[in-house]
């Protein structure tokens, strides 16, 4: 059974907030009715999301969920990548299924130090059925190499699973549906640091309208996990003057990655079970 619930999810959308606005200026019986209507809808709506994500995750095995958190440090059962991807099957819960061609859930090491998360797949990984390929793809596997790493130390996704038609910017509406799904990887994979790829992503999991060049470049904290964004490799190829700042951010992040795994000779608790010590 759920235990907990991610009210937040909802509420945060500042759509939600709008028709609590005015309500110590409402002069008549009629005008009143209405707004409780409207409140009435959108309440319906937050519920109805709220019921979907905590299905999601009794589905994936979740038996509680923490307030307050998205990433919980202990979980009381087991999950694996794998389940979580079978809730992925088909998946039409928001637009974007209408014109995709693969769902691309991620891919890359489930023991990973580092995880990339990028916004959204592009037409040709779309149509590959594979995360990160063609130029901006090449151009991320240089960077590893660069620092020491290459695609089989790391996980790779993105905010949402399905290429939005156009390469256009996934809606934030797509991207609250899509985000059980990113959470739930994060739970699994417990990575020691996340490198966001470009604005969106970085807005996205940080919860902030911050503007991507005062983020960039520096450390933040995500339920215990370091963030360092830095841009997408296709910002890089159409824009070759930011690799040097690019280069920067992928040092500050080959440092903490070289210190984490020193210390991963001290075994640590996986967040899903509880007891079982991380894999080596
Ligand atoms: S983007 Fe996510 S929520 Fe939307 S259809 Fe694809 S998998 Fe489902």
């Amino acid at each position: 059974m759920v235990t907990g619930c991610g009210l937040e999810v909802g509420l945060r959308k500042k759509r939600d907030c709008e028709a609590l606005r005015g309500f110590g200026q409402l002069v008549t019986a009629k005008e009143f009715v209405m707004k409780c209507a409207t409140l009435g809808e959108q309440f319906f709506e937050i519920l109805t999301q709220v019921h979907d994500y905590l299905s999601f995750y009794e589905q994936c095995g979740l038996e509680g969920i923490s307030h307050g958190s998205n990433i919980p440090e202990k979980q009381a059962t087991t999950f694996t990548l794998e389940t979580i991807a079978a809730q992925l099957q088909d998946c039409q819960r928001c637009p974007l299924h209408r014109q995709r061609t693969h769902i691309l859930f991620g891919e890359g090491n489930p023991r990973a130090t580092l995880v990339f998360i990028g916004a959204s797949p592009d037409a040709e990984e779309d149509q590959q059925g594979q995360a990160f390929v063609g130029p901006a793809g090449e151009l991320l596997t240089k960077i590893l190499q660069a620092i020491g790493l290459c695609r089989e130390d790391v996980y790779l996704t993105n905010l949402v699973k399905c290429h939005p038609p156009q390469n256009r910017n996934p809606e934030p509406a797509e991207i609250a549906t899509c985000q059980p799904f990113l959470n739930a990887q994060l739970e699994f994979l417990r990575p020691r640091i996340i490198c966001t790829l470009g604005s969106l992503a970085t807005q996205a999991l940080l919860n902030t309208e911050v503007p991507f060049a005062e983020l960039r470049g520096h450390f933040y904290d995500y339920h215990g996990i370091k963030v360092m964004p830095t841009y997408h490799p296709s910002d890089l190829l159409a824009h070759p003057q930011q690799k040097r700042s690019a280069w920067e951010d992928m040092q500050r992040i080959q440092q903490e990655y070289v210190g984490f795994s020193r210390a991963e000779t001290i075994p640590r608790l996986h967040t899903i079970t509880g007891e079982a010590e991380r894999p080596e």
